[in-house]
C-alpha cells in the first residue's frame, strides 16, 4: 500500500521497454527521481534561477538562500558538526579528486601510502595514484569481508590516509567504518569514506563515524545528476589547499598574490549547479518524509527475497554474501557472460546492470570477467522481484 503511493511518485517506473513495463533494478548505478524533484528543478529555472552570491538583487539573494538553505539540510542529514564543513561538487568521483589533490599538496612528502580497501570503486583508486600514492588494499573474504587484521598491519610511518568504501557497489559488504577510523586515528591516519552506496540506504552519521571525508552523489539518493557532496572535518578543511581557483574561492585577487575565502567557499570555484543542490534538497525531504529505517528496511525484505529465489536457481553463483550486506545482488549464470545474460533478460523489460562495475580488482580477486548485479530501491516490489526471477528461468536455457 505505502508502497503504490512511493511509486506513483516516480514517473519513470511507468515507462515500457519492448512492450513490457520496465523493472528498473539498476538502482546502485543512478535512482529515479520523485515528482517532487523533477519539478523542484524545473521550477527552478523557471521561475528562480539567478547566479547566487553575487547579486544585490532580489531573485539572486533568494537564489542563494535556497542553495545554503540545503547546505544546512545536508549538514542535518549526514549529522555534520557545522554547514560549513559541507562542500557541493558534482558527485563523489569529483569529491574524492578534490580531496586527493589538495591532501596531496598539504601532506605528501614523496613516498606516500593510502591504504584502501579491496572492494573501492575505482573512483576512489586513481585519484590517489594521480595524487602520487602507493596504494595499500586490505584483503577480503570469499564473502566479501574484509581482513581487519590484515588492515591494522598495513599502517607504516609512510601512511597518510585510509580510503574506504561505506557500502560495496559490487559486492554490497557494508564496511565497518567506524572501527576502521578507530584503528586508522590510532596512527594518527585521517580517513575518507566513500559513501556514494552508503546515504540513500542506510542512516549516515558522519560525528559517530568519526570519519574526516565523507563523499556522496546526488543521483543514487534519489537526487538529479550533477551534484554530490564532500564532507571534511572543519580542522582538516582548513589545513587544506584549494582544488581549484576562480571565482567565489578568493577573499583578495592581486597580480602578485591571491588570498582564499573562508569555508566551505574556498572549495567551490565557479558557478555551482545550484538548481540541482536545490533539487537535491527535495530528494532529502522525499527521503526523510518516507524515513531512512523504512528504506532500508524494505530493500533488506527485497534482497532476502530475491536472494532466496536465486538460490533456487541451479545455474546462479551470487558473489557477495557478508552478513548484514546492502541491497545489491552480484552473480553470474554458469559460463555465461554478464552481458548475454543482462541483454536477454533486458528483452523481458528487465533492467540490470552488467560487467565489473569499475571495481576490476574485485573481479581479478574472484578471476571473473564481471558480474550481473541487481539493484534495490524504496520503489521496488516483491512482484518486480517475480519478474526478474521468471526473466532468468526464461533465459537460463538459452544461455547454456
Ligand atoms: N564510489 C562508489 C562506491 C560508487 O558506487 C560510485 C558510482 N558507481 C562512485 C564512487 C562514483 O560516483 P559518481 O559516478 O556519482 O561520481
Amino acid at each position: 500500500m505505502i508502497q503504490e503511493n512511493i511509486r506513483s511518485k516516480f514517473p519513470l517506473l511507468d515507462v515500457e521497454v519492448h512492450g513490457r513495463q520496465l523493472v528498473y533494478l539498476d538502482n546502485a548505478a543512478t535512482t529515479q527521481k520523485p515528482l517532487s524533484v523533477i519539478e523542484a528543478l524545473d521550477d527552478y529555472y523557471r521561475r528562480r534561477n539567478a547566479n547566487i552570491h553575487r547579486g544585490a538583487y532580489h531573485l539572486a539573494a533568494a537564489a542563494t538562500e535556497a542553495y545554503e538553505a540545503v547546505r544546512r539540510q545536508v549538514q542535518s542529514f549526514i549529522g555534520a558538526r557545522h554547514a560549513h564543513e559541507v562542500v557541493f561538487t558534482r558527485g563523489t568521483t569529483e569529491s574524492i579528486n578534490l580531496v586527493a589533490s589538495s591532501f596531496a599538496k598539504r601532506y605528501f612528502k614523496g613516498s606516500d601510502e593510502v591504504i584502501v580497501s579491496g572492494m573501492e570503486h575505482h573512483s576512489d583508486i586513481v585519484p590517489w595514484q594521480l595524487a602520487g600514492a602507493t596504494l595499500r588494499p586490505i584483503p577480503f573474504s570469499d564473502e566479501g569481508v574484509l581482513d581487519v587484521d590484515a588492515y591494522e598491519r598495513l599502517f607504516t610511518p609512510q601512511t597518510r590516509l585510509v580510503a574506504v568504501c561505506h557500502v560495496s557497489n559490487t559486492l554490497g559488504t557494508v564496511n565497518p567504518v567506524r572501527r576502521m577510523v578507530e584503528i586508522a586515528h590510532a596512527h594518527g591516519v585521517p580517513v575518507l569514506v566513500d559513501g556514494a552506496q552508503a546515504v540513500a540506504h542506510l542512516k549516515v552519521d558522519v560525528q559517530e563515524i568519526g570519519c574526516d571525508f565523507y563523499c556522496f552523489s546526488g543521483h543514487k539518493m534519489y537526487g538529479p545528476m550533477g551534484v554530490g557532496v564532500m564532507y571534511g572535518r572543519e580542522e582538516i578543511l582548513g589545513e587544506l589547499p584549494p582544488y581549484q581557483g576562480g571565482g567565489e574561492m578568493i577573499e583578495t585577487v592581486t597580480f602578485e598574490r591571491t588570498t582564499y575565502n573562508q569555508l566551505p567557499y574556498k572549495f567551490e570555484a565557479g558557478t555551482p549547479s545550484v538548481g540541482d543542490v536545490v533539487a537535491l534538497g527535495k530528494a532529502i525531504e522525499f527521503m526523510l518524509q518516507v524515513g531512512v529505517g523504512n528504506i532500508a528496511s524494505h530493500e533488506e525484505d527485497l534482497l532476502q527475497y530475491a536472494t532466496q529465489q536465486l538460490l533456487q536457481l541451479p545455474a546462479v553463483r551470487i558473489y557477495g554474501t557478508a552478513p548484514g550486506k546492502a541491497s545489491v545482488i552480484s552473480f553470474l549464470v554458469g559460463q555465461a557472460h554478464p552481458y548475454d545474460v543482462g541483454t536477454l533478460i533486458d528483452q523481458l523489460g528487465i533492467a540490470v546492470r552488467t560487467g565489473h562495475h569499475c571495481t576490476q580488482p574485485v573481479m581479478d580477486r574472484y578471476g571473473i570477467p564481471g558480474t550481473v548485479r541487481a539493484s534495490f530501491a524504496v520503489y521496488n516490489t516483491h512482484s518486480e522481484v517475480d519478474r526478474f526471477i521468471d526473466a532468468l528461468n526464461r533465459v537460463i536455457p538459452m544461455l547454456q
